[in-house]
């Protein structure tokens, strides 16, 4: 518990920093950069690569080893940071918006994710906490992203097994006292599909097994990702200091076709329409919800 709450203290520090920040004209690598280097300062480690995903693409976009891509005006930007401290995970984010007509959209998704963790504590439903997300948002006039949710976190483990709907479902489970969640609402505009479906970019990765493939520096690799990483997340970016990229990349493509690794491909608007995204970590006691990332 006392590593939760050093996890998501500094998870919150480091997103109201990125919050108030004015990001128009940085490149998104830098962004991703100076937020990972400020969680190591405090002491902790990311639990991921830092998500910098604009507009369209709600989720799994970090900057790629030159990434020059800059934030522009007009741009709607999530910023999705992890922190852990020997493991355990904080996980929250933020939309910065540099267009005023997507303010409101921005404001709801915080509505909902407030409203959300109001009603938690241990005991409640997991669908009971999707129908309050589905219901504010549409209250709101904007739609949830019905194939997006929160999920439980473990130990070394960022999606746990059991998911946190942003839509009201017809099965669900009891959320546990003193186990953690990410609640995460996912909104866009009227005009959306309401689904994400998966985009060309991929470049987060994780480890899922340990057995050898048979290829030297494939295997010497994959030994090097287990020993910093463990089964979190990583990308490309962080492995360039020790890799040549060509080589990395050649790597990185076995590992993936021989199921060691896998990818986390960007998650793309199915309408291509913009969209926000707001979270916190909670932790479930008897009468109220924990927020470890408050
Ligand atoms: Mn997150
Ligand atoms: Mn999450």
């Amino acid at each position: 518990m006392e590593e939760y709450i050093r996890a998501g203290k500094i998870a919150s520090e480091v997103r109201e920093y990125a919050r108030k920040k004015y990001h128009v004209g940085r490149t998104l690598l830098d962004i991703c950069e100076e937020l990972e280097q400020m969680i190591i300062s405090k002491g902790a480690k990311p639990a991921f690569p830092c998500n910098v995903s604009l507009n369209e693409i709600a989720a799994h976009y970090t900057a790629e080893p030159n990434d020059e891509r800059i934030v522009k005006d007009g741009d709607l930007l999530k910023i999705d940071i992890g922190v852990h401290v020997n493991g355990y995970i904080a996980d929250t984010a933020v939309t910065v918006c540099y267009d005023t007509r997507y303010e409101s959209l921005v404001n709801a998704t915080e509505i909902a994710l407030q409203e959300a963790i109001k009603i938690v504590r241990s005991g409640v439903n997991a669908s009971d906490i999707g129908k309050v997300i589905e219901d504010t948002v549409k209250r709101h006039g904007f739609i949830p992203i019905h194939n997006l949710t929160g999920h439980s976190l473990s130990q070394y483990i960022v999606h746990a097994g059991k998911s946190i709907p942003n839509i009201r479902t017809y099965t669900g489970f009891l959320l546990l006292e003193n186990e953690a969640y990410a609640i995460e609402p996912f909104l866009t505009t009227k005009d959306g599909n309401g689904l994400v479906v998966n985009g060309n970019i991929r470049n987060i990765f994780s480890l899922v097994s340990r057995k050898n493939i048979g290829n030297k520096d494939a295997d010497a690799l994959k030994e090097y990702i287990w020993n910093r990483f463990k089964m979190l997340p990583f990308t490309t970016r962080w492995l360039t200091k020790d890799y040549d990229i060509k080589h990395l990349n050649l790597l990185l493509e076995l590992l993936l076709k021989k199921k060691a690794i896998r990818s986390y491909p960007i998650l793309v608007e199915a309408n291509k329409k913009y969209v926000a995204q707001a979270e916190h970590t909670v932790i479930p006691k008897e009468n109220s919800a924990l927020v470890i990332t408050l």
